[in-house]
């Protein structure tokens, strides 16, 4: 089972082959000025999911993203604030770190600040100026765009399409309307800014990110992703900075493009007032919950987030936590015995299926698929295993789910509960049916539903109410 991968430059399937070196993977980062949407979170959840995979399979994988903390954005955001964009900057980015970790993203090697490769970025400019791929103006450097034959091949535009929507162009000294700053002249009043070949002045948004992969992954390097927002034309003047820069083609082997999120299928935005933040998702919901969504519509599809969708992903969630309370109960009650032959092959049937879908383009919903057909081909025969086959199925289930980073607690019920399980068994024997019932009513307060099934009473954890 080779994996492959969708390359959104070429339209095609990418075969990639296990080799001693690891993969070299950028994913686009925040720019931090503001809160973290759940537009943001499906990217970041969607990259950590495919880099705990790749790293899982035996890859190896070195993951790098930026964080753009020089901006126009935050420039601006930072005057309206009235402190320093420095300032503003640190304050987003910390509060972005934060939120990666309630969002579980633990597989980022490295993140990058743009200010930190000033540097990198001037040489870079300074090769494209040498090159004739880039001129400069009173406002800063620019990249002709027209000189780099290839631009608009990743988003497959036709310019002279394009050009007219740029018509109202304010900077009359750029030679076409599409030609992109590398470097902007700054007045000091924008409170940021460094010494420059081309005046006191910051880098622009584009070049940023192909200094920093130049510098930390080489010229050439295996998978590029991001938001399907930044195919153009952040994503397209990458491949024009970088392949005029170095003449090595193509600059990444595949492009990965994650859809957007929707609400009622359109766009979620701040100018559309139907934006959520990851903060107030997190107060009503779980990670898991919205860890789940995001798995259950391919990466490159849309997902249309909705009540129904919140709910069907609770659900799906609970049958994994009910399946897994049941094996806790045959740990303890079930038959003595050796994990059996069809239970190992039932494993790696499922295991097989997993590998399959995730190996074809990461298809996370084929994925998950498996996993439940695992689960739901148990039905009541889970009471027959024994319970060394309930703690293999137990670990290679959690295994599984771990890789789509969702994580499921021992819903071991407290030892008060279960001295409540022991008075109602007692009392059922000695046909006390009051007691009995009294118990139960118990054990439902405390949380819990006790159900009699044939290795004895089983406790399911209620539902916590919302
Ligand atoms: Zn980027």
């Amino acid at each position: 089972m080779p994996l492959v991968i969708h390359n959104t430059l070429t339209g095609k399937d990418e075969l990639f082959k296990k080799s001693k070196k690891p993969l070299k993977m950028f994913v686009c980062g925040p720019t931090v000025y503001g809160q973290v949407h759940i537009g943001h979170a499906r990217v970041e959840i969607t990259f950590d999911m495919f880099a705990r995979y790749l790293r899982e399979a035996g890859y190896g994988l070195f993951y790098l993203q930026n964080i753009t903390d020089v901006d126009d954005k935050i420039i601006a955001r930072a005057k309206e604030e009235g402190i320093s964009p420095v300032a503003l900057a640190r304050h987003w980015e910390k509060d972005y770190m934060a939120c990666m970790k309630d969002l579980r993203v633990t597989s980022v090697d490295r993140w990058a600040r743009a200010s930190a490769f000033i540097k990198e970025i001037q040489e870079q400019i300074l090769r494209l100026i040498a090159k004739g791929y880039a001129y400069e103006t009173e406002n800063g450097v620019y990249f002709e765009v027209r000189k780099f034959v290839d631009y608009g091949k990743l988003s497959g535009q036709d310019l002279d399409a394009v050009r007219p929507h740029y018509r109202i162009e304010p900077d009359t000294l750029k030679k076409d309307p599409l030609d992109f700053a590398l470097w902007k002249r700054t007045s000091k009043d924008d409170g940021i800014s460094w010494k420059s070949p081309w005046g006191e002045g910051r880098p622009g948004w584009h070049i940023e990110d192909t200094a920093i992969t130049e510098k930390l992954l080489g010229q050439q390097y295996d998978i590029h992703g991001g938001g399907l927002d930044l195919k153009f034309p952040h994503h397209e003047a990458e491949i024009a900075q970088q392949e005029a820069a170095s003449g090595k083609k193509p600059f990444v082997r595949a492009w990965m493009h994650v859809g957007l999120v929707t609400v009622k299928d359109e766009k979620m935005s701040k100018s559309l007032k139907n934006f959520l933040t990851v903060e107030d998702f997190l107060k009503k919901y779980s990670v898991d919950i919205l860890r789940f969504m995001v798995l259950s519509a391919h990466y490159r599809s849309p997902l249309n987030y909705s009540e129904s969708l919140v709910e069907q992903s609770r659900a799906a969630l609970s049958t994994v936590n009910e399946f897994l309370g049941k094996l806790d109960s045959v740990a303890v009650s079930g038959r003595a015995g050796a994990v059996s032959r069809a239970v190992t092959g039932a494993m790696a049937k499922c295991e097989k299926a997993f590998a399959t879908a995730m190996e074809a383009d990461f298809n996370t919903p084929q994925a998950v698929g498996a996993l439940f057909s695992f689960i739901n081909g148990y039905g009541a025969s889970v009471w027959t295993l024994t319970r060394a086959e309930s703690a293999a199925v137990r670990s290679f289930l959690l295994k599984k789910f771990s890789v789509f980073g969702l994580v499921f607690k021992s819903s071991a019920a407290p030892a008060s509960v279960r001295a409540l399980v022991r008075k109602r068994e007692i009392a059922r024997i000695s046909k006390d049916f009051a007691a009995a019932d009294a118990a139960r009513a118990e054990i439902a307060k405390a949380g819990y539903a006790v159900e009699d099934t044939p290795i004895g009473p089983h406790l399911k954890a209620l539902e916590a109410k919302e």
